[in-house]
C-alpha cells in the first residue's frame, strides 16, 4: 500500500543539516495528509487502507500486486470480497454470549466469538468482508435487545476478531438508545477499531468524506444509506451528527462524487419490507437509480428474509449485482422464515482498465440456537441459547429437528431449502 513517508529517503539528505531539517519539514507536511495515510491512526475518515489479511485462491492469484496498479492494461487487479446481512444483538444473543464468557473464565463480560466460528473462515478469507451492525454499540450504555437495541463492546470485538473489515450503521436501529448520545458512542467505539465504518457520521462533513477501501491495487468506495430510524431523530444533544437516509438526488450525487475518487462504487442500502421475500417496488426502482448511476454493487438487507441477486443493466450498459436482502446473519428471531441468512461473496475486477465484477456466490445460512423451556426472556420467549451459524449446506435435519424455533413456527430442512430454492436464483448458488 502507498508509504510516502518512508524513514528511508532521509538520507538523501544527510550532507546538509539544514536540507536534513527542510526535508522533515517536508515529510511531515506529507504524513499529515489524511488522504494519504488515512486508516492508520484509528481515524476512519477519508481513504484508507483494508486491514492487511490473506488472500487466497482466485483472488491470490492476481491480487497483491501492491502500488502498481493503476488499472492500466498490464494484467488485471482483483479483491475478493465477502457481504453479511444483519447482525441483530437480541438479548438472548448476548445472554447466551455472557453464558459462554462465563464459561471460559476469560474474565471477559460476553463471548461472541464462537457463534461465527462455521464461517469465520469464510470471513476472513477474503480481502474485505462487510456487514451491517444492525443498531447502537454504546459501551457506556447497559445492554439491551429488542426494541430497543444496545449490543456489548464485545459484540463488536468478535466482529473485528472473525475478519470483518467494513462495518454498516446506517439502519432503522441506529437511533434505539438515547438517539443521537448512543450513535456517538457507537461511532466512538468503532473509531478504536482498526475497521471501516459507514453509515453515522459525525458531521455532514464526514458524511461527505467519501470512505475508499484500497486493496489490491483497487479503490472501492462504500456509500451507504437507510431508509428511517424506527422515527427517532437525532434530538438536540447531538446535532451534528448525521445519518444517511435513502434520497434520489442524493445517491444520484454521492456515487457521482465516489467515481471521482474510486474505481469502483459499493452501495449498501437498509430497506424493503420486513419478512417478505421479494424485493419491493420501490426497492427495484432504487436498484435501478442506482445502476443507472454506475454502481458496480448493491448490498440489500433489512428484510430479515433472503430476497434474490440479480444483474442489472445501468444506462450506459454497465453490470450491477443487486442482492435485494441478505437476510439475518446472527439474530433470535422465532419464526422459520428469518432463520435463513446469507453471505454473499463476489470478486471486483479491473481487467485491461475496466471494471467488472465477477463470480457472485450466494452462500445461504442458518443461524441456529435451542430453546430453554425453563426460562423465559424479557419478552416471554423460551430462553434462545447454544447460537451458532451454519452454512445450509452443512445443516442437518437433526440439528433443524433441535431447533428452538420449533416451539414458534415447525419447520424441516426443506422448508428452509425451499426457501432458497423459490427466492435465489441457481446461477448464483454454490454447487451441491
Ligand atoms: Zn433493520
Amino acid at each position: 500500500m502507498k508509504n510516502k513517508c518512508k524513514k528511508g529517503r532521509g538520507i538523501l539528505y544527510a550532507a546538509s543539516a539544514l536540507l536534513l531539517v527542510f526535508s522533515f519539514l517536508i515529510f511531515a507536511a506529507s504524513c499529515g495528509n489524511k488522504n494519504e495515510d488515512g486508516g492508520q491512526n484509528g481515524d476512519n475518515t477519508g481513504e484508507v487502507d483494508a486491514p492487511q489479511q490473506e488472500t487466497s485462491g482466485a483472488a491470490g492469484q492476481n491480487g497483491g500486486q501492491g502500488d502498481s496498479s493503476d488499472g492500466g492494461g498490464n494484467g488485471e487487479e482483483r479483491v475478493s470480497f465477502f457481504a453479511a446481512g444483519d447482525n441483530i444483538i437480541h438479548e438472548c444473543v448476548y445472554l447466551d454470549a455472557m453464558s459462554a464468557a462465563a464459561s471460559l473464565s476469560s474474565g471477559d463480560d460476553y463471548f461472541f466469538d464462537n457463534m461465527y466460528s462455521n464461517v469465520r473462515d469464510d470471513i476472513s478469507r477474503a480481502d474485505v468482508a462487510f456487514i451491517n451492525a444492525e443498531g447502537p454499540l454504546d459501551p457506556d450504555a447497559r445492554p439491551s435487545g429488542y426494541p430497543n437495541f444496545n449490543a456489548p463492546r464485545e459484540a463488536g470485538d468478535a466482529l473485528v476478531n472473525v475478519g470483518f473489515d467494513i462495518i454498516n450503521l446506517a439502519n432503522n436501529h441506529m437511533l434505539d438508545f438515547n438517539r443521537g448520545v448512543g450513535m456517538q458512542g457507537t461511532i466512538d467505539y468503532w473509531k478504536t477499531k482498526d475497521v471501516v465504518t459507514v453509515g453515522a457520521y459525525e458531521s455532514e462533513d464526514d458524511y461527505n468524506d467519501i470512505r475508499v477501501i484500497e486493496k489490491n491495487g483497487i479503490k472501492i468506495s462504500i456509500l451507504s444509506y437507510t431508509y428511517g430510524t424506527n422515527g427517532n431523530s437525532l434530538g438536540t444533544d447531538t446535532p451534528s451528527l448525521y445519518i444517511p437516509y435513502i434520497d434520489d438526488s442524493e445517491i444520484e450525487r454521492q456515487i457521482s462524487e465516489a467515481k471521482k475518487v474510486s474505481d469502483a462504487v459499493v452501495v449498501s442500502m437498509h430497506w424493503g419490507e420486513e419478512n417478505s421475500f421479494e424485493p419491493s417496488g420501490e426497492q427495484k426502482r432504487l436498484a435501478g437509480l442506482i445502476a443507472d448511476c454506475g454502481a458496480s454493487v448493491i448490498i440489500g438487507h433489512h428484510s430479515h428474509t433472503i430476497q434474490p441477486m440479480e444483474w442489472l443493466e445501468g444506462k450506459s450498459g454497465n453490470k450491477t449485482l443487486v442482492m435485494y436482502s441478505l437476510g439475518n446473519f446472527l439474530h433470535t428471531q422465532v419464526n422459520s422464515k428469518n432463520l435463513v441468512g446469507a453471505f454473499v461473496n463476489f470478486d471486483i475486477v479491473i481487467r485491461d482498465g475496466e471494471v467488472i465484477v465477477e463470480n457472485p456466490v450466494f452462500t445461504p445460512t442458518v443461524c441456529h440456537y435451542t430453546a430453554n423451556t425453563n426460562v423465559l426472556d424479557s419478552l416471554d420467549y423460551y430462553k434462545r441459547e447454544n447460537i451458532l451459524i451454519y452454512k445450509l449446506s452443512d445443516y442437518t435435519e437433526s440439528l433443524a429437528g433441535e431447533h428452538g424455533c420449533q416451539y414458534w413456527t415447525p419447520f424441516t430442512l426443506d422448508t428452509l431449502k425451499g426457501y432458497v430454492r423459490d427466492t435465489v436464483d441457481p446461477e448464483f448458488l454454490p454447487e451441491g
